[in-house]
């Protein structure tokens, strides 16, 4: 059941009256196709996302942000489609000119086109701004129809506890899930910097004002998981009411890993046990797969049909799924 009052986008008989303001949160490859779909489904109302920026890295000198920019290049349209991350019609030069100078690390790959968003936000940067005025301004070029908030302005960035044979230590995120493949089990994650990081400027003020929260499908852990964990962002959510789209599908991610960090924190990769991780105080409406039909938890109702986004079409049907699902919640 909702937990807030009516929605101003709803009538007293719930019926939706214009323009309402949604609150998604996001990680990457996942959230972003979701919200394309989100914003195709419902082009009249804003949207506010809140991106994950525990996958942030500095590499060369230079603040990559790879959630955010995945996210604005797909709503802006100049995503790799195939890839799901990085530009299209992309070059390598400056990557294989690096090599060439043995600069590490190889492992990270970052496009010619890709380099001249992290030069525009690493020297705003250097100039004092924050990366809330920072994304908001490389969205101006972008307009990518959503208003792209970061999870935090404060530098906040997930890393993986890890044994190899150099023995125990903690590395990047990245350097666990690109370089490594999430080959090496992970046995903790550590959001260093989580315990004084603020919600950037927006970011609590958005799911005051917001009618519903919808969860896209990303990763439990290392994307949804970490915004989670900003102090504040938590709380102020399970005030509203929270629909949240299933990334795992018949007990396996649909693509990526996020099984290994489901295994690392102790949780069974299965749509069931991500909604349990949630939990019933932050979700209230919970769409599965077909497959998944029997998953059920006290007070979240789950509904389930088909949530694999082949296409922008689909991904569009699975947001409309989600939003009616939470404006008849939010009644
Ligand atoms: P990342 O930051 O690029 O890894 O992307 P996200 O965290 O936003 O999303 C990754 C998650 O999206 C993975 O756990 C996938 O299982 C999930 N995912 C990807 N495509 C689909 C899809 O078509 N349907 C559903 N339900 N989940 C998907
Ligand atoms: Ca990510």
């Amino acid at each position: 059941m909702g937990k807030t009052t009516p929605a101003v986008g709803l009538s007293v008989t719930g019926e939706r009256l214009g323009r309402m303001h949604i609150v998604s949160l996001a990680g990457g490859i996942g959230g972003a196709r979701f919200l394309r779909g989100l914003r195709a489904t419902e082009p009249d109302s804003t949207i506010t996302v809140i991106g994950n920026t525990g996958d942030d890295i500095t590499l060369f000198g230079l603040r990559v942000c790879p959630d955010l920019d995945t996210v604005m290049y797909t709503l802006g349209n100049g995503i790799d489609e195939e890839q799901g991350w990085g530009r299209a019609k992309e070059s390598h030069v400056v990557k294989e000119e690096l090599a060439a100078y043995r600069m590490e690390p190889q492992w990270f790959g970052l496009g010619d086109r890709d380099f001249a968003t992290h030069i525009v936000r690493s020297q705003m940067l250097a100039a004092g701004y924050p990366l809330s005025q920072i994304t908001k301004a490389l969205c101006t070029r972008w307009q990518p129809g959503v208003r792209l908030l970061p999870m935090s302005d404060d530098r906040c960035e997930t890393h993986v506890v890890i044994e190899d044979e150099h023995g125990k230590r903690a590395v990047h995120f990245q350097e666990w899930w690109v370089r490594l493949r999430a080959s090496v089990p992970a046995q903790s994650f550590a959001l260093v910097g989580a315990d004084t990081a603020k919600p950037a400027p927006g970011v609590l003020e958005a799911v005051e004002d917001a009618d519903v929260v919808i969860l896209p499908p990303s990763n439990p852990v290392v994307s949804i998981g970490t915004i989670l964990q900003v102090p504040g962002i938590r709380d102020a959510l399970t005030a509203k009411t929270v629909v949240g789209v299933s990334p795992i599908i018949g007990g396996a991610p649909v693509r990526g890993m996020a099984d290994a960090c489901l295994t690392a924190i102790g949780v069974e990769t299965s749509a069931q046990a991500v909604l349990e991780l949630y939990g019933s105080d932050l979700i209230d409406g919970w769409l599965v797969a077909e497959e998944d039909e029997g998953v059920a938890l006290d007070g979240v109702r789950v509904v389930a049909r088909p949530i694999l986004m082949h296409d922008a079409e689909a991904a569009a049907g699975i947001a409309r799924t989600a939003l009616d699902l939470a404006l008849e919640l939010a009644r």
